[in-house]
C-alpha cells in the first residue's frame, strides 16, 4: 500500500512494504505493484 507523508515541506509517497520514497504517487503505486517486499504477512 502506498502512503501520504509530508517531510522537509514537501508530499511523499511511501511503500508501506519497505518504506521507499517516491516524489510521484504514481511512481510508488507503480513499485508498489512490484515490491519484492510485500508478503502477505497475516498468514504467517
Ligand atoms: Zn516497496
Amino acid at each position: 500500500m502506498v502512503v501520504q507523508t509530508e517531510r522537509d515541506d514537501a508530499t511523499w509517497y511511501e511503500c508501506e512494504s519497505c518504506g521507499l520514497l517516491f516524489d510521484e504517487r504514481e511512481d510508488a503505486a507503480t513499485h508498489e505493484e512490484h515490491c519484492d517486499a510485500e508478503e502477505p504477512s497475516y498468514i504467517q
